[in-house]
């Protein structure tokens, strides 16, 4: 399948706004936005304290929505077109109850909504309609990107915002919390704080955000779906989890971020091989991470793509988080070569099926789609988005 004009902010906005006026019967007042992202580089380094390399896509949650109108009523009405299925939160029902269970999208919703007072804001009941062209567990954070929508909602409704970073860990909470997915800070930081035309070199340590630029006119990043949807499992990831803890407390340091490659050698003999080369990865990931930010920023794009090669080399061998789809386009797109305008390609996200990210030259980019279609569920160009706020005139 090749793929169909996505429509931008603005047309997913004004979609939104007449789609409310026709379900709710009365116009909207504000529409906001949050974007999906995709990973360049830096997987599995969050929980270590590490780096990562998102960017902000511009396929985005779009909600639009008003206050309910009768004084005292407590209820918001939230429709997402996606699930074609309308929730009903009441807030007085989010204090003292605890999560939804169950694996419904009403907790998204409903974790931001309950969490909104410990972030100091207090919103009215409203009415929503949510549009979104993010695809849902592709692994390009669908559900950040609707937990931030939500946030930047209430923001808008309460008239204040708050940093990026506060909203983030909000929204962060409200996934642990209420969706019971114990997910890093990333995904929820490149929705609300990324900047157009910019990756972001994000240290999970110190969650500095810097900027890295990617000018449209050298360089495109296409994302290429499996069509897998066979989600790192909970057991696969603590098993990951609980092998860099090992190895972080093996050689003395707080998280492996303190660590480099030589010090493995001095609990080889100790560690079992499978932890030794789940730490290798995380250890080399953020030494690449950090090369690939530099490279970019010179416009070094073949330095940067064969970093990105050997990051996915590294998730297959060492951190086993491939799937053989990811296996199989990876090697499609590498074999275009950089002849065809292929820099690097390497599977993104936690792994076990989702899509594979490629870099390459602007005018190779309708080519490199063609090519990949035969092997992957859809190819698409992405592009670095500005983070999650209203839409102009929303
Ligand atoms: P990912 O974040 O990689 O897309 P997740 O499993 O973390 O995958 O989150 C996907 C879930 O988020 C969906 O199953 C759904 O519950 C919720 N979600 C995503 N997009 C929407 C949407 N447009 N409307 C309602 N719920 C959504
Ligand atoms: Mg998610």
């Amino acid at each position: 399948m090749s793929e169909p004009e996505t429509p931008d902010r603005a047309t997913l906005a004004e979609r939104a706004r007449q789609s409310f006026a026709t379900r709710f019967g009365r116009p909207a007042t504000t529409v906001v936005a949050a974007p999906g992202r995709v990973n360049l580089i830096g997987d599995h380094t969050d929980y270590e304290e590490g780096l990562a390399l998102p960017m902000a896509i511009d396929r985005s949650v779009v909600i639009a929505a008003a206050p309910r109108e009768t004084p005292g009523d407590t209820a918001c009405r939230i429709h997402s077109v996606a699930m074609n299925e309308t929730c009903v939160v009441r807030r007085d029902d989010l204090v003292n109850t605890p999560p939804p269970a169950g694996r419904g999208w009403k907790r998204y919703v409903a974790g931001v909504l309950a969490l909104a007072p410990d972030a100091g804001m207090s919103a009215p009941a409203f009415d929503a309609w949510i549009e979104s062209t993010v695809p849902p567990d592709a692994g390009l954070s669908s559900s950040a990107a609707l937990e931030v929508a939500v946030a930047t909602l209430v923001e808008s409704l309460v008239g204040r915002t708050l940093p990026p970073l506060e909203k983030a860990r909000w929204c962060q909470r409200a996934e642990h919390v209420y969706a019971g997915v114990p997910c890093g800070l990333m995904d929820q930081i490149a929705s609300a704080a990324s900047t157009a035309g910019h990756a972001m070199l994000l240290d999970c340590r110190t969650l500095a955000m810097t900027p890295i630029p990617l000018p449209a006119r050298e360089v495109a990043v296409l994302l290429a779906d499996t069509g897998e949807r066979r989600d790192l499992t909970s057991s696969a990831y603590a098993e990951r989890r609980q092998a860099c803890r090992d190895a972080a407390t093996h050689l003395g340091v707080a998280t492996l971020r303190d660590a480099e490659r030589v010090d493995l050698d001095r609990v080889a003999d100790v560690l079992p091989p499978a932890v030794l080369r789940r730490a290798c990865h995380v250890i080399g990931e953020n030494d690449r991470v950090r090369a690939c930010a530099a490279a970019l920023r010179c416009g070094h794009w073949s330095d940067a793509g064969r970093l990105m090669n050997e990051s996915h080399d590294s998730l297959r061998d060492d951190f086993e988080v491939s799937s053989a789809a990811l296996d199989a386009i990876v090697a499609a797109a590498r074999s275009i070569g950089s002849g065809g305008g292929v820099h690097g390609a390497r599977m993104t996200g936690a792994g076990m099926g989702g899509c594979v990210v490629i870099l390459a030259a602007p005018e190779a980019a309708s080519g490199v789609m063609r090519r990949l279609t035969r092997i992957a569920s859809s190819v698409l160009v992405v592009r670095p988005e500005d983070g999650a706020g209203p839409v102009c005139g929303g």
